[in-house]
């Protein structure tokens, strides 16, 4: 993998992609009306081109059809010889991969922004794939000043290498909206960030510098599960004092589980946490109750103007 953590250029291929997962509607929505209306994504500098990442799983309102689409962009499935009875998810990240890539050659895009929801009490979200990307991190801190009135996080979510994909990327999660539902207010909120993410790289490719500053961001920590029985079943939710309650601290002693015995369950951590994607509806299926993420303060430089094309 390649790290490219200040352009060297202005940023001319931007994507913007929807139905990663197929019903999370915000960016299913926005993608489907800005292929009708591709105007909107229009700069001086660059036009992005609306991607509808997962048409089949957008038709029929699932988050996948075979597999998780964001579980398919890895070395084995991209270079494998395709097969007829290839999960169609890989199928798609091949064909994303040729169209937004291929991983780490000259035309691979400049920069994609991936469009999520979660069921979860989130608000806005940005999630990037490490903090030594100069570029994603002076995005998110403009995208944070000019919604001052948003509560809006960084989350760091580093996946394994081979599962990187090279190509820079910005997750926005907005959240909550129920899975196969679609909110105006939402909806509004994430068409803004796209169009404040286009501003901002408009401004970049212009020659504007950005000033270093001290980032907040959380990063993830832990995977929890719900309690279960022996079977598997739940045996359990997840806390009424823990519910909502995503970015906020979670002390060693505090209540994260309501057995259906009546009893809680007390987190018996070491330590501080900040729970994240609290009783996300897509991570039932992954034993996933809530991640427990650290936050985390750091300097990140300046950020230059790019070098003028060739
Ligand atoms: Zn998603």
């Amino acid at each position: 993998m390649y790290s490219r953590p200040v352009p060297r250029g202005p940023l001319r291929r931007v994507a913007v992609t929807g139905s990663t997962h197929g019903n999370e509607m915000s960016g299913v929505s926005l993608v489907q009306h800005w292929r009708r209306a591709p105007e909107e994504l229009q700069r001086p500098s660059f036009s992005a081109l609306p991607v509808l990442a997962n048409p089949r799983a957008a038709a029929a309102c699932r988050r996948y059809v075979d597999l998780d689409l964001n579980r398919a962009f890895i070395s084995t499935f991209l270079t494998a010889r395709p097969q007829p009875d290839d999960p169609y998810e890989v199928t798609r990240a091949r064909e994303l991969n040729q169209l937004l890539g291929p991983k780490a050659s000259s035309q691979a895009f400049d920069f994609v922004l991936d469009l999520h929801n979660t069921t979860a009490n989130m608000g806005a979200c940005f999630i990037c794939n490490n903090a030594d990307n100069v570029f994603t991190m002076h995005l998110c801190r403009y995208l944070q000043l000019q919604n001052p009135e948003t509560l809006s996080h960084v989350y760091l979510y580093q996946k394994p290498e081979e599962e990187s994909y090279s190509v820079d990327s910005l997750g926005l999660e907005l959240g909550p909206q129920p899975q196969g539902v679609l909110r105006a207010d939402l909806f509004t909120q994430m068409r803004t960030l796209v169009a404040q993410t286009l501003d901002f790289i408009e401004l970049f490719n212009k020659g504007t510098t950005f000033p270093a500053f001290e980032m907040e961001a959380y990063r993830a920590l832990d995977h929890v599960d719900f309690p279960r029985t022996e079977a598997g079943e739940l045996a359990g939710a997840v806390h009424p004092r823990l519910q909502d309650r995503d970015f906020e601290a979670l002390r060693p002693g505090e209540p994260i589980f309501q057995m259906f015995s009546g009893e809680d369950v007390l987190y018996r951590g070491p330590g501080t946490v900040y729970p994240v994607f609290i009783n996300e509806a897509a991570y039932y299926e992954k034993g996933i109750a809530f991640i427990s993420a650290e936050k985390l303060r750091f300097p990140v430089p300046a950020l230059p103007a790019p070098a003028p094309a060739p």
